[in-house]
């Protein structure tokens, strides 16, 4: 890497040149710079707004899940058969579900080999367990905080290699040149958060082959989200630079505690915990969820199969199904402004409407589980602490003794299934940019749970071999930079310099502009979509990406890092309701995590109101057989179109052909 100093107007700008920037230092984009040194690229440099910030150093469950091809037992497993299941979720296409899975063993004991703690028996055999959307034992874990011990051993393996990390840089711009299918990265403009008062708002340029965006999920669009604060996403950054995103529309929520945002699945529901809520004060406490079951039995059935049928999924939401519970936490609070806890120091007692709560009144499947887990215990804190002492512990570390005190829950924004388009190299249709990690959108409508840090794991090691093998030239000379992004780096500037300290015309804070992006998402963007609500929002949530553009103030540059958080946020949340709204137009239903009300569908329950009603997208829907692509053209339109999912390849396998293609070196090769 080589640094410069060049002039763009009056302003002095430094210039990193070098191979390959990273963007982010979640488990993806240190695994990136890893596998790049272990496969010769050292020219590499990880530049990220905070080390130690995102979803995966902060974000776990009761017990964090990893998928993987599965590795012990005597049931035998297939790479086929696992990327079959994954594709199974809808809406993924074939090809990247085989590489995701044939990647799989060598990411997870590239993790084992840099010393992330994954059981396994005295024979050596990596057991698994079942997860949602899994129909095998392929899921694995190293506890509540599995992503972040891969952060931990992966931020450990950037150091020893020496690998260069900016840090406290914001990156607010990629730079590109040429347009069309000759649309290429050529670096990104940062801010450097300890420079921002000085002339050039420290401005820092990055001029570089090839961009790993590795910005995670866009959880700071959303008002109720389990995303950790220090994830907000970047997703406008690829917008602006003409990256095409696909699957948008597909999420993931579900019940988080909110106070400290953290998963409540798994041992937390299959303990029983009984679900309260009151009023805002505190006061009127109910166990609303009575109403609704017929016998106790059921609703505590209901409550446990929460634990591996995390998200919300509406084809779970009738007949007393599991995702009822999300619908009435979603009634308690969204609709009726109450709040909702789980309490774990009673079992629940049926409000004088059912019978209480006894471990024997659950299904035999809930039953059996508990009785090998030696969890029949009194008291969902006790079945929790039988079950899984760390989940406890973990709360405690944050100052909440589910001992002693309620949880406050909501339904939240977990994981974005979409995101942006990559090959199966993972680089985008802007050559050299290569989205990893939670901002590659691999994932279909539903997907077994732990796929996205495997995915993560994949894809980084994939990009990384590619760019090794195929994109290693040197950056471009600093003259051809210079004249190159000019005007890019202009406008930035120009940009930062309207936002600071105008008084004149009208002034939209970024807090504002923020609280508007995310009380419209969590209404009509999330878990449940009301068409007509989408239809209006949409073109509001519009009209806030053109005014952030004209009015966004701050009172310094030292804010401009907010200020560039909230332009980008309005962007991504109008981009992502275009997106919501031609799926409802094409005829979308409800699907994968989301509920779109139909007045001609069923009631998850005969007691909700009629806008509960619903029905389901089939798999012969125009929109279960296509993938919505969409991105941003030059003018800032938003375009879209339907692609058909692609099918998984047939097996090559064929040991002479694949062994001549691997020594012409004519496997790692872009095929479009
Ligand atoms: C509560 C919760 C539980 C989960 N449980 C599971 C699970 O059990 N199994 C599973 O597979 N997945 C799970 N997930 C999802 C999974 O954890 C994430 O998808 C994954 O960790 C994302 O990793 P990443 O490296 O792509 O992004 P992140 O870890 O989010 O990292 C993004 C990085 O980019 C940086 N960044 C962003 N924008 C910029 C910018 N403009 N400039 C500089 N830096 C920037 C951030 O600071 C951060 O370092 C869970 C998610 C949550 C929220």
């Amino acid at each position: 890497m080589k640094k410069s100093v060049i002039r763009v107007g009056r302003t002095a700008y430094p210039v990193y040149s070098l191979n390959t920037l990273v963007i982010g230092s979640g488990a993806a984009g240190l695994n990136a710079a890893v596998r790049l040194d272990e496969f010769g690229q050292t020219d590499v440099a990880v530049v990220t707004d905070r080390f130690g910030a995102g979803t995966s150093a902060n974000s776990g469950s009761d017990k964090q899940t990893y998928y993987k091809l599965s590795l012990a037992g005597d049931r035998p497993d297939a790479a086929f058969d696992m990327a079959r299941d994954l594709a199974a979720g809808g809406s993924m296409h074939g090809d990247i579900a085989l590489a995701e899975t044939q990647g799989s063993p060598e990411a997870f004991f590239h993790l084992v080999g840099l010393g992330v703690p994954f059981p396994h028996d005295r024979f050596g055999a990596y057991v698994g367990y079942k997860t949602d959307h899994d129909p095998r034992q392929r899921a694995t874990s190293a506890g509540p905080l599995t992503s972040h011990l891969m952060f931990r051993a992966l931020a450990a393996e950037v150091r020893r290699r020496k690998v260069r990390v900016f840090d406290r840089h914001e990156v607010i711009a990629l730079l590109t040149e040429g347009a069309g299918a000759a649309k290429r990265v050529i670096g990104a403009v940062a801010l450097d958060k300890k420079k921002l008062s000085s002339a050039n708002f420290g401005f820092v340029l990055f001029n570089a082959t090839n961009v790993v965006m590795a910005t995670g999920g866009p959880g700071g669009m959303y008002e109720h989200s389990v995303y950790p604060e220090s994830q907000t996403g970047s997703h406008g950054l690829l917008f602006e630079a003409g990256a095409v995103a696909q699957n948008l529309t597909e999420s993931q929520y579900g019940l988080a505690s909110i106070e400290f945002r953290w998963n409540v699945s798994g041992a937390y529901q299959q303990a029983v915990p009984r679900y309260i809520s009151t009023d805002a004060g505190g006061g009127d406490e109910r166990e609303f969820l009575n109403d609704f079951f017929p016998d106790m039995g059921r609703l505590a059935t209901a409550v446990f199969l929460k634990g591996y049928q995390w998200p919300f999924d509406p084809r779970k939401a009738v007949d007393g199904g599991s995702s009822l519970v999300d619908i009435l936490v979603y009634e308690e609070t969204v609709v009726k402004g109450r709040r909702v806890f789980l309490d774990f120091r009673h079992d629940p007692d049926g409000g004088g409407k059912l019978e209480p709560f006894e471990t024997r009144l659950l299904a035999p499947e809930a039953f059996a589980y508990l009785e090998r887990s030696g969890a029949l215990l009194p008291t969902p804190i006790a079945r929790l602490l039988k079950m899984n002492r760390p989940a406890v512990d973990l709360y405690r570390s944050r100052g909440i003794d589910l001992a002693r005190e309620p949880l406050e829950v909501a339904v939240c924004a977990q994981h974005n299934n979409g995101g942006f388009r990559g090959s199966i190299w993972w680089q985008s249709n802007v050559r050299g940019l290569f989205p990893v990690g939670e901002v590659c959108g691999t994932h279909g409508v539903t997907r077994p749970g732990g796929s996205a840090l495997n995915a993560g794991q994949v894809g980084s090691a994939r990009a990384a071999l590619f760019i090794a093998r195929r994109r290693a030239g040197r950056p471009m000379s600093v003259a051809d930079f210079v004249r190159a992004t000019k005007a890019q780096v202009l406008a930035k500037s120009e940009q930062a310099r309207a936002m600071i300290g105008r008084k004149d015309g009208r002034a939209l804070s970024p807090e504002s502009c923020l609280a508007e992006v995310r009380q419209r998402m969590s209404a009509c963007g999330a878990a449940v979509r009301n068409p007509e609500e989408v239809r209006s929002e949409k073109a509001a949530a519009r009209e806030l990406w053109r005014r952030a553009r004209r009015e966004i103030r701050v009172r310094s540059a030292r804010d401009l890092p907010k200020a560039f958080k909230a332009l980008d946020l309005s962007l991504t949340h109008a981009v992502y309701l275009q997106a919501v709204g031609e799926y409802l137009d094409r005829g979308g239903k409800s699907r994968g995590s989301c509920l779109v009300p139909d007045s001609s569908g069923r009631k998850p329950h005969p007691l909700l109101e009629d806008r509960w009603a619903f029905s389901l997208t089939s798999p012969s829907d125009f929109v279960s057989r296509n993938i919505l692509e969409v991105w941003l053209d030059k003018k800032g339109q938003v375009r879209k179109r339907w692609l058909p999912v692609r099918p998984l390849p047939p097996a090559e396998g064929w040991f002479e052909t694949v062994w001549n293609d691997f020594m012409k070196d004519a496997i790692i090769v872009e095929e479009d």
